[in-house]
């Protein structure tokens, strides 16, 4: 049986030590627990060991497991289609994955019928992978310009999935990339709160690097609760 509230311990060990060995204070890295094909029963256990932060990956799957769980937050991390912008804009603190303007235009009208104003973060396509999700690169300016036409979303920072390696020293480059697409973004004024930004970067494999990279959410879903189910 996996021990959830163990991973956790170690898990929160390892970002605590890495931000210390990389001259970071260990506060401004947060992990988001990614709960995506697991069970109510598992996301309880890491609650019940004082983890309150949870990244969803499905719509449907994260509504029914946010109706029965109270006194949680919740992240959404995966691909949103913009006709489920709705039921994403009521249920999730913080929308990981907006990359295109069509998605932030639908979010930001639901936001604002709800009274809220919802965070976002922008997807970045760093590897320019043709089946990924996320803008690409050279893109990312002009939808960074165009989001700040919406009162109700609050843009904190980008997001990215690097093409998967076996050796998470590859996937540093892509890091990095991202932390450089970042501080010229902050410097153009581009995101809200001009002091700090977010950066959603690095899974069970390689959250280490990512945070040596200047990661701030970090998305574990495995190390923590073990093989999803199918
Ligand atoms: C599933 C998923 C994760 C977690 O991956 P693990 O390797 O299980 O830690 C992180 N980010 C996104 C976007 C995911 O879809």
């Amino acid at each position: 049986m996996t021990n959830i509230k163990e991973n956790l311990y170690h898990i929160q060990e390892k970002i605590h030590r890495t931000c210390l060995r990389s001259g970071r204070d260990p506060d401004t890295v947060r992990l988001v627990a990614v709960s995506k094909k697991q069970p109510v029963e598992a996301i309880m256990e890491a609650m019940a060991a004082g983890h309150t932060l949870f990244g969803e990956n499905y719509v449907q799957e994260a509504q029914e497991k946010i109706e029965r769980i109270d006194g949680a937050r919740w992240h959404f991390i995966g691909h949103v289609q913009s006709n489920k912008a709705k039921t994403v804009a009521a249920l999730f603190d913080c929308i990981h994955t907006v990359d295109r303007l069509k998605l932030a235009k639908a979010l930001d009208k639901q936001a604002g019928a709800l009274g809220k104003v919802l965070t976002v973060l922008v997807q970045i396509n760093v590897g320019e992978e043709r089946q990924k999700s996320g803008v690409l690169p050279e893109k990312a300016e002009q939808l960074l310009t165009e989001l700040r036409a919406f009162a109700n979303l609050r843009v904190r920072g980008l997001m990215t999935m690097p093409p998967y390696k076996s050796d998470p020293e590859e996937v540093r480059s892509y890091f990095r990339t991202l932390r450089e697409m970042a501080d010229n973004f902050r410097d153009k004024g581009c995101f809200a709160g001009p002091e700090s930004y977010e950066l959603s970067m690095g899974m069970s494999g390689d959250f280490e690097v990512a945070i040596e990279e200047g990661a701030t959410l970090v998305r574990i879903g495995t190390s923590l609760f073990g093989p999803r189910l199918a």
